[in-house]
Order: C-alpha cells, then sequence, then structure tokens
C-alpha cells in the first residue's frame, strides 16, 4: 500500500503537467468570476482575429487618462470606415434595454437584475478617444457585445449583438470615412495606453469606491449624479427612487 502511495506522489511530482492542471482547477474556482470575465474577453480577442490585418488594426485592454480620470477600453478596431469601440459585457439570460434609459435588465427566469447602460459607458470612451485623438466622433462607431448566451431584446440604433455577430457588423460598414493612416492613429494610442500595473490597479479600485459612495448617496437620498434630492415615485412598473431634478437629471433606481 505505501509502495503505491510513494509511486503516485512520485509519478505526481515527476510530472508538471499534474501539478499544473491540479494549481489550474484551484485557480478556477477561487477566481471563477474574474475568469468569466477574462475569457469573455478573450473570445473577443479570437473573434477579431479573423478581421483582416491589412485593413483592420486591433487594440485591446487600453488604459487611457483624461481629465485626471482613467479610462479602460476593451477593444478598439482601427480602420479607414472608421473606428469601432467596442464594449464587451460577458452577460447571459434575457438582456432587455433601450439606447436612452438609464439602466437594462437582465432576466434569469424570474429573476430580474438591473446594470448600466453599458451604450452610455461606451460613450464615455468613445467621447475621451475622440478628445485624445482629436477626431471628430462621426468618425468612431460604438458596438456592445454581449456572450453568445445571452437572448439579446434591446432598441437601439447601436449595434447591440452577441458575440457570433461582431465580425460581420463591423464590415458591414463599408464607407471609408477615415482619411488618416490607420497606423498612425494605433501608434499614438499605444503611445497614451498606460502600462503601469499600479495605475492599472488604481482605476479599478476607484471604480469601486465609486459604486460604494453612490449606494450610500441613494441610501441617504441624495442623488450621486446631481446632488439633488431623490423622492420615491410611483412608475408603471411600481415603485422606484428618482432623482427631484427630473426630467434634466434622469437617475433612478429601483427599489
Ligand atoms: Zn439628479
Amino acid at each position: 500500500m505505501n509502495e503505491l502511495v510513494n509511486t503516485v506522489i512520485e509519478v505526481f511530482f515527476a510530472n508538471p503537467i499534474f501539478i499544473g492542471l491540479v494549481v489550474l482547477a484551484i485557480m478556477c474556482v477561487v477566481f471563477y468570476s474574474k475568469i468569466v470575465g477574462i475569457m469573455g474577453e478573450f473570445w473577443v480577442k479570437t473573434e477579431l482575429w479573423k478581421l483582416s490585418r491589412k485593413d483592420y488594426i486591433v487594440l485591446n485592454n487600453i488604459m487611457i487618462c483624461s481629465n485626471e480620470t482613467t479610462h479602460q477600453i476593451d477593444h478598439i478596431v482601427i480602420s479607414k470606415y472608421g473606428i469601432f469601440v467596442i464594449e464587451t459585457k460577458n452577460y447571459g439570460g434575457l438582456i432587455i434595454g433601450k439606447e436612452h434609459s438609464e439602466n437594462w435588465v437582465q432576466y434569469f427566469g424570474k429573476k430580474k437584475y438591473y446594470f448600466k447602460n453599458p451604450i452610455y459607458q461606451n460613450y464615455g470612451h468613445l467621447k475621451v478617444l475622440s478628445d485624445v485623438l482629436n477626431i471628430s466622433e462621426n468618425k468612431f462607431i460604438s458596438i456592445i457585445v454581449l456572450s453568445n448566451r445571452a437572448k439579446v431584446r434591446v432598441t437601439s440604433n447601436i449595434p447591440v449583438i452577441q458575440l457570433d455577430l461582431l465580425v460581420n457588423t463591423i464590415k458591414k460598414y463599408n464607407n471609408e470615412i477615415l482619411d488618416i493612416d490607420i497606423s498612425t492613429i494605433a501608434n499614438k494610442l499605444n503611445e497614451l495606453n498606460i502600462k503601469d500595473k499600479k495605475i492599472r490597479k488604481k482605476h479599478i479600485e476607484n471604480i469601486k469606491t465609486k459604486i460604494k459612495d453612490d449606494n450610500k448617496k441613494v441610501d441617504e437620498m441624495i442623488c450621486p449624479k446631481c446632488g439633488g434630492a431623490l423622492l420615491i415615485k410611483n412608475g408603471k412598473y411600481g415603485s422606484f427612487i428618482g432623482c427631484s431634478n427630473y426630467p434634466k437629471c434622469r437617475f433612478f433606481r429601483k427599489r
């Protein structure tokens, strides 16, 4: 029996693949949600490899500082047909939303989760890019990509699509609208990209703090967007918390 155990141990430690697999299995359990996110971005990256290298330059995970805040952009595709700014949400379930609504809904059966409208978020990215590159906003195309597991019911002129449709969606844009050399744009973005891990980490921490601060303000019935008072309102779909400065400020949150 002892001998058997010894042999097993010997084979195990002699074979780095075994050790690797065990470590990998442990990491998968511990970092599950992080891995789902990373895999989502990985699949988008592999999809984008299908674009011809001659006509499209793909940049992934770009972090840019503008007006003292850092912005993380998942994927940028530069072509003479425009600069595509891609925001990925690795969400499954049924996704319902509108181009101009503050929040969208994710349904898993009867369970309902609200999340920030990613079109707004990506518009912020687009504006930052337009600003740092000094290229007009209408040369940019925003695309929101959800996972293939998602059922998408979003009414919007901006493409909100499953991953499978990404490359075809990009190829649909075939009017040459950019007369600047695309490698010049790519070089500029690579220069601006923050590569320092410490600054990148700080950016993620800032986002977490902002969410905490916003929640605290809502608890105190203060609008995190404009500082106005929040009110409990009754809408078509039940009561919610809305800003007293409506319609100037459209902040709302489900109760
Ligand atoms: Zn407000």
